[in-house]
């Protein structure tokens, strides 16, 4: 894990500042391996045409290529069959300039993900959601795992935010809405693994709003829009909204459409008052998946060489 960056002065956990002296220390660490003659790799697969996958895949091979790294893009048809995409990943899987392999989901539904992830040798999945992996977590083996991003992000941010109110992990009450095997699970891990005593609710989870109220952290990912309210949260606590959801906004926009805004899982204005320190949405936990996926890469890379991935 790389070092928590501070957010003292202020409530707002600032997930841009936090990914941008990752994105650096990344940056740092890749020039000195690639003087020793070991750059980086990373492939970033697409298949299809959507739209928002087609953003984060220019933004993610935008970040690889600004980190130093080798960076590769594969555009697949929305026609590819799976046994074209399973053969693309043999070869990223045998290639010694890939360290990692980022396919980009949603697949087109004729494709099963799992498969495919699975295809994908443990050591390069820097998406963190081969099996392999998850075991790895779930064993509390933080040095060889491949965490998923946003949970890896999600926890520097806690870190620094703990740091910056003096709050000891070990023994804290944390609570997370949500469990995913993206967010909610990987997240919870990551939280035992500093000793939390950790709650994972979900929407069968009977009397939210008290199981929340007795968190010194809440990581909100459900994806519902503010549906954790201020009042829940206990005075001091540190709130992580890994949530985004898009809603209705004032007005309209300069084409005549009707304007719309992203918000998280917490109602950002009321709980601010109750909060010891919150992320915002956007601007909180967003930025820092990116910067969890370079940072994963060079853990990969190291790791590929038999150096130590804390480097
Ligand atoms: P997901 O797979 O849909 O999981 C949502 C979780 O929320 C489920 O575990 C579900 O419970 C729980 N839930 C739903 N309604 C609930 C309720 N009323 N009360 C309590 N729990 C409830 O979503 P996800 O992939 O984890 O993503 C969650 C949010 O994070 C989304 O807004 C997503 O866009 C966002 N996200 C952001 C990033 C980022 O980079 N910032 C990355 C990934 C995801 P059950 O299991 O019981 O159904």
């Amino acid at each position: 894990m790389p070092e928590a960056p501070s957010c003292e002065g202020s409530k707002l956990i600032d997930g841009k500042r936090a990914s941008e002296q990752l994105l650096a220390l990344v940056t740092e660490k890749t020039r000195a391996l690639t003087a020793q003659g070991l750059k980086p790799g990373l492939a970033v697969v697409l298949v299809g045409e959507d739209p928002a996958s087609q953003v984060y895949v220019k933004s993610k091979s935008r970040a690889a290529q600004a980190c130093g790294f080798h960076s590769i893009q594969h555009d697949l048809a929305a026609a590819t069959s799976e046994a074209a995409l399973l053969a693309l990943v043999e070869e990223l899987n045998a290639d010694p300039a890939v360290d990692g392999i980022l396919l980009q989901l949603p697949l087109p539904n004729r494709l099963d993900p799992s498969r495919v992830i699975e295809a994908i040798s443990p050591g390069k999945d820097v998406d963190g959601l081969h099996p392999f992996n998850a075991g790895l977590l779930a064993s509390g083996d933080l040095k060889r795992a491949l965490v998923p991003c946003t949970p890896a992000g999600s926890m520097v941010l806690i870190d620094a935010a703990a740091a910056a109110l003096n709050i000891d992990l070990s023994g804290a009450h944390a609570v997370v809405v949500g469990r995913s095997t993206l967010v909610g699970k990987p997240i919870a891990q990551l939280l035992l693994g500093r000793n939390a005593t950790v709650t994972i609710a979900h929407s069968r989870t009977r009397d939210l709003p008290r199981t929340v109220a007795n968190a010194d952290i809440v990581v909100a990912a459900v994806g519902r829009p503010e549906m954790i309210r201020g009042a829940w949260i206990k005075p001091g606590a540190i709130v992580i909204d890994v949530g985004i959801n898009r809603v209705a906004g004032e007005g309209l926009n300069a084409a005549g459409k009707p304007m719309t805004k992203l918000v998280g899982d917490v109602a950002f204005a009321e709980a601010i008052s109750h909060a010891g320190a919150i992320t915002p949405v956007p601007g909180g936990v967003g930025p820092m998946t990116i910067a969890m996926l370079m940072d994963n890469t060079l853990r990969a890379a190291l790791m590929k060489a038999g150096l130590d991935p804390s480097f």
